[in-house]
């Protein structure tokens, strides 16, 4: 007999839901993180006065949702982030903010609409912006230069919240669904990792989960399944070891399927599960985080770039130009965020320390203009959630080939069974999810779909 009921691949929030549900069932599991700590794509780091988040940072939604329920139930203390910002634009001048935030304003209320058509995001906003200007502003309308400049700016914005690479790729009609309640529910100075605590069992000296064991810096290489019903999984990791269970669940983020997944699986994926992987599209969002020595700043701010601007930017530093936002952050009093994605994500996270920072203070003070002088960081954390082999890219989004596949979603998650009919390799991650992808919930929710599958099917 195997000395675990289940293996759980990847410990993010999807995998420690499914190990920590399971093993609050009185199962055996066993838990293999490639990296060095619990978390996956939420990592709360130390910064500044206090800690800054380089992957998730706030709760979407509270009712229904896993992660609200928890932090609650725990008496955790979370508050809630103001969103709203200050306009800024490239040439350092206050000119037609108040008009910027009108328009902003408006996109922001179409986007949270979906089309009546399968078309991009870029395509609805631009339809539903051009409409508003000839009823409102219809002096606009023919000034091309303002509506390009405009139209790149939502672009933007649209892909820092999606992880997308570009608005044309995300369908408007996507089937994500926001749950009730305050959208940007942070955890304050306790950071994202108390979720994990919780989750495990250690929050508050907490003595974890007595059936469940975490091995840590432990890369799986490859799991084999019985097909045929007989005998265990095997999954060996990359020193060599081979652990066995009589099944495994996998959470491994979708960037890391599409990069490995001919390689993980024998025997090989089926089909529809390939044609899945690929079809469901990775986004990429990174983070560069600054601390001062106290702020300078009031709110959150956005860069209003000016399509003249951009095209003065030597070619070195064109990805400056795709840096719309920068935020504050609630876990700290003394440090801003600002967002990066897509190609120029990519690129950023190849370019040395000192010429990011230098650059994104050039950035700064470029918006900032006359009025304030940006001083000198003080520190700078940056995430690289495309490099990292463990991610490969930060989250899944519904691109425009989505809506013809309305349940590819549930074949990604769905379980590999064995001759008998029994489940022997199980599915969970935040890509697997139709209705919350791309969040801590979904992936929560994902890992303890899983979870409850193997305890609802188990003899024992
Ligand atoms: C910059 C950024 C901002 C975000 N903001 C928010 C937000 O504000 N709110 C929100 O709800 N969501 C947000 N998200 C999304 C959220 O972080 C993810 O949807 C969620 O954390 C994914 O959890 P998961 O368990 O599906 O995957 P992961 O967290 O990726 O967990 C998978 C785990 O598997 C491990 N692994 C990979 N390969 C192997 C292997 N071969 N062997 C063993 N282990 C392996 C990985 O190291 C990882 O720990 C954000 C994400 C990013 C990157």
């Amino acid at each position: 007999m195997a000395a675990y009921d289940t293996i759980v691949v990847g410990l993010g929030a999807a995998g420690a839901t499914a190990a920590g549900t399971l093993a609050r069932g009185g199962r055996r599991v066993l838990a293999l993180e490639a990296a060095a700590r619990a978390g996956g794509r939420v990592r709360t780091e130390r910064c500044g006065d206090g800690v800054v988040e380089l992957g998730a940072e706030w709760i979407h939604g509270q009712r229904p949702s896993r992660v609200y329920d928890l932090a609650v139930q725990n008496n955790v203390s979370l508050v809630i982030q103001d969103v709203a910002y200050d306009v800024f634009r490239s040439d350092g001048t206050k000119r037609d903010v108040k008009l910027l935030d009108e328009l902003m304003m408006y996109c922001a209320n179409v986007i949270e609409q979906d089309s009546d058509r399968n078309e991009s995001v870029g395509a609805f906003v631009t339809r539903k912006f051009k409409d508003y200007l000839a009823e409102n502003h219809p002096n606009l309308l023919s000034d091309e230069e303002f509506v390009e400049n405009f139209l790149e700016f939502m672009n933007i914005m649209v892909n820092n919240y999606e992880a997308s690479y570009d608005w044309n790729d995300v369908t408007a009609i996507s089937d994500y669904e926001q749950i009730d309640g305050d959208l940007h529910t942070s955890w304050h100075r306790h950071g994202y990792k108390t979720y994990f605590e919780i989750l495990l069992n250690t929050y508050n000296n907490g003595p974890g989960l007595p059936t469940l064991d975490i091995k840590l810096n432990t890369e799986v290489t490859s799991i084999s399944w019985p097909r045929d019903g007989t005998g265990d999984v095997v999954v060996t990791c990359r020193g060599g070891e081979q652990y066995t269970a009589p099944n495994v669940i996998v959470t491994v983020s979708l960037g890391v399927l599409k990069e490995r997944h001919a390689s993980l699986f024998s025997p090989p994926l089926p089909e529809d599960k390939i044609e899945a992987i690929n079809t469901i599209s990775m986004g990429l969002l990174d983070k560069i985080v600054l601390s001062f020595d106290k702020a300078w700043w009031s709110r959150n701010m956005a860069f209003y770039w000016t399509v003249e601007d951009k095209k003065k930017l030597p070619e070195e530093d064109k990805w400056m130009g795709q840096i719309a936002e920068a935020s504050t952050s609630c876990g700290t009093s003394n440090t801003i965020t600002l967002w990066t994605y897509g190609e120029s994500g990519k690129l950023i996270e190849t370019l040395p320390e000192e010429v990011v920072k230098t650059k994104v203070v050039e950035l700064l003070q470029r918006f900032m203009g006359a009025n304030i002088t940006v001083p000198q960081p003080t520190g700078m954390l940056r995430s690289t959630w495309y490099s990292d082999p463990f991610t490969r890219g930060s989250y899944s989004y519904d691109n425009l080939q989505m809506p013809q596949h309305p349940h590819i979603r549930e074949t990604l998650g769905s379980p590999l069974l064995d001759s008998a009919g029994t489940p022997r390799v199980l599915f969970a991650g935040e890509a697997t999810e139709r209705t919350h992808y791309g969040t801590v919930h979904g992936a929560s929710d994902s890992g303890y779909r899983a979870a409850m599958t193997l305890l609802q099917s188990s003899k024992i």
